[in-house]
């Protein structure tokens, strides 16, 4: 198996798409493994997520040095981490690092988009097509396309009439954005939305805020990491990962053994205030172990969350029109933040409920809803993603006979392993649909990928295999386990992204859970067992 380009057209062992977190690792260790593989990316400079999502205030929620891959010692060195949640320009600056440091760009060809991929069964391998034209063959493909691939813009009406600047804030452009003294528009309260606004408000003449749906959101604490600090993290690197992979989502947060609803109440206030005045995810990863599947112990986190946010906002009822009521704390993503509501407690900050005023259309001066007409000089679209399955709807890939993965997943994901693909013989999606990665402090669950991948690959080449394919029990057997792991979590009942809900995306208004909510132990651990039962669930040929 190697590159063979003497016939013009290029074929390669792997290939891998996107040079984000995943696809970066993914390729470092295919070349190690001796393999010919080429990374291609869509945008122009490697990072992924950190390359596209230039917005202000764009910034970690994970600890920086609980983000950063753990496989080079070398690299943990090496590499200091300024704040304890840096900022996009420095994580986009360490990502530039890695692939200068393990020199990668020489197998990466930027301002590609893959728009599809047909499997050759006589070949055994992929025909991968460009938006450009070209196309290329690999016995492997490799999605590293992350779970945030397509931002979506608002579906309203002559929304592309507006004639003013307006930005998604996954389309950032690559130069400053200066809201000073301008009328400023954002639509989105997740926790880009919430990152933004903090921003902009800053700076701007006037912020329109147009909540469709408020989140729960809970303090950053953010600072910056002093040299004594410094010197423990890099002693304790080794810690720090293993409690990562000890948790349910790869963070430095591990949950209380305690049950909120058997504690007293003074117990239980105490330790929501602890958590409420710590750095990071705590307050959602680290609380009492039933918050998240028992409604009455949510009920009570979540009373706790809006008694901080009235104390936080001067105006009683715009406190209430910041306060979930459809849906409890944690049970969608939880925005961090930073001074997020006494922002609104400034004079050049409005908050528009489109609950009680909808969003009619967008003129080209603005916006007008139910209570009138918003003139703006710039908007800015929070709006989300399509995400986790919307990067595969978009590329026609198409397996064995011609069968298109859109087709197989139309009812929801199917998955062995949210790796492999029934149907779609050496199609591996890191960070895939039904995979622990989705639901995850991103590079722990990344690094189980790959290194799992990698050691799949190898197997398959020292014994002379060039195909590989789960079986349709297995794939059963896996998307049963993750639906049954997901039916007791709450965050199943609530539309997200997490359940695959878009109402700006044609038919994406139904659930389809998207996730893995059994954890990053028993992820490892089950993706563990195949691996010893020589892949058992798949046919290797
Ligand atoms: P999101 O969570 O999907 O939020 C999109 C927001 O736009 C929601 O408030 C949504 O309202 C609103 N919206 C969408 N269409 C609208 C419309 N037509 N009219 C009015 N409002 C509309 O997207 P996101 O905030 O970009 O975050 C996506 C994910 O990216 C996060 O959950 C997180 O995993 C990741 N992220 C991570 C970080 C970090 O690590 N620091 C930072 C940012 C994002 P509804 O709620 O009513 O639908």
């Amino acid at each position: 198996m190697n590159a063979d380009t003497s016939s013009g057209v290029e074929r390669f062992d792997a290939v891998v798409i996107g040079a984000g977190v995943s696809g970066l690792y993914q390729l470092y260790r295919l070349r190690e493994l001796g393999l010919e593989v080429r990374v291609y990316e869509r945008g122009g400079g490697v990072g992924g997520t950190w390359y596209w999502n230039r917005y202000p205030g764009a910034r970690f929620d994970s600890e920086s040095y609980s983000y950063a891959y753990s496989f080079s010692d070398e690299l943990l060195e090496e590499w200091e981490w300024s704040e304890h949640f840096a900022a996009q320009p420095e994580t986009l600056r360490y990502l530039e690092f890695v692939a200068d440091k393990f020199e990668l760009r020489r197998d990466i060809r930027f301002d590609m988009t893959m728009t599809g991929a047909h499997w050759q069964e006589a070949a055994r391998e992929w025909e991968i097509f460009f938006a450009d034209g070209s196309r290329v063959y690999a016995r492997f493909l490799i999605t590293a396309i992350g779970g945030f691939a397509t931002p979506t813009l608002p579906a309203i009406e002559g929304r592309d009439s507006y004639a003013g600047e307006a930005y998604h804030t996954a389309q950032w452009p690559h130069r400053p954005v200066d809201f000073a003294g301008k009328r400023v528009a954002v639509i989105g309260t997740g926790a880009t939305g919430v990152q933004v606004i903090q921003e902009v408000a800053k700076t701007a003449a006037t912020l329109s805020v147009f909540q469709r749906q408020p989140n729960w959101c809970a303090p950053l604490l953010n600072r910056p990491i002093t040299p004594e600090e410094q010197r423990r993290i890099k002693a304790g690197y080794k810690q720090i990962f293993a409690l990562c992979n000890e948790t349910f989502a790869g963070f430095m947060h591990q949950s209380d053994r305690r049950n909120a609803v058997e504690v007293s109440a003074e117990e239980r206030e105490a330790l929501f205030e602890k958590l409420y005045g710590e750095p990071g995810f705590g307050i959602w990863m680290a609380n009492f172990r039933d918050v998240m599947i028992d409604a009455r112990a949510n009920a009570l986190l979540s009373d706790f969350i809006a008694r901080k946010i009235r104390s936080r906002v001067n105006d009683p009822a715009i406190a209430e029109k910041l306060i979930p009521t459809n849906h409890g704390f944690g049970t969608r993503r939880v925005p961090l933040e930073t001074n997020y509501y006494e922002v609104y407690n400034q004079p050049n900050v409005r908050l528009v409920d489109l609950r009680e005023t909808p969003i009619l259309r967008m003129t080209p001066s603005g916006i007008v809803t139910t209570a009138g007409a918003f003139d703006f000089d710039l908007i800015v679209f929070a709006t989300g993603f399509d995400a986790v399955t919307g990067g595969y709807s978009r590329l026609d890939l198409r397996g064995a006979g011609g069968r298109r993965l859109v087709d197989k997943w139309a009812e929801g994901p199917r998955t062995f392993l949210g790796l492999l693909h029934e149907g779609f013989p050496n199609l591996v999606t890191l960070v895939g649909p039904h995979n622990a990665a989705t639901f995850c402090n991103m590079p722990r669950c990344i690094e189980q990928n790959v290194e799992w991948v990698t050691r799949l690959l190898a197997r398959l080449r020292a014994q002379g295999r060039t195909r590989i394919e789960p079986t349709p029990a297995a794939e059963d057997e896996w998307t049963a386990h993750v639906l049954d792991g997901a039916a007791r979590m709450l965050l199943t009942k609530v539309d997200s992204w997490f359940n695959g809900v878009n109402r700006n995306v044609a038919g994406r208004d139904l659930r389809r859970f998207q996730l893995y909510a059994n954890g990053l132990p028993t992820y490892r651990r089950r993706c563990e067992e195949v691996a010893a039962q020589d892949y058992a669930g798949t046919v290797i040929a």
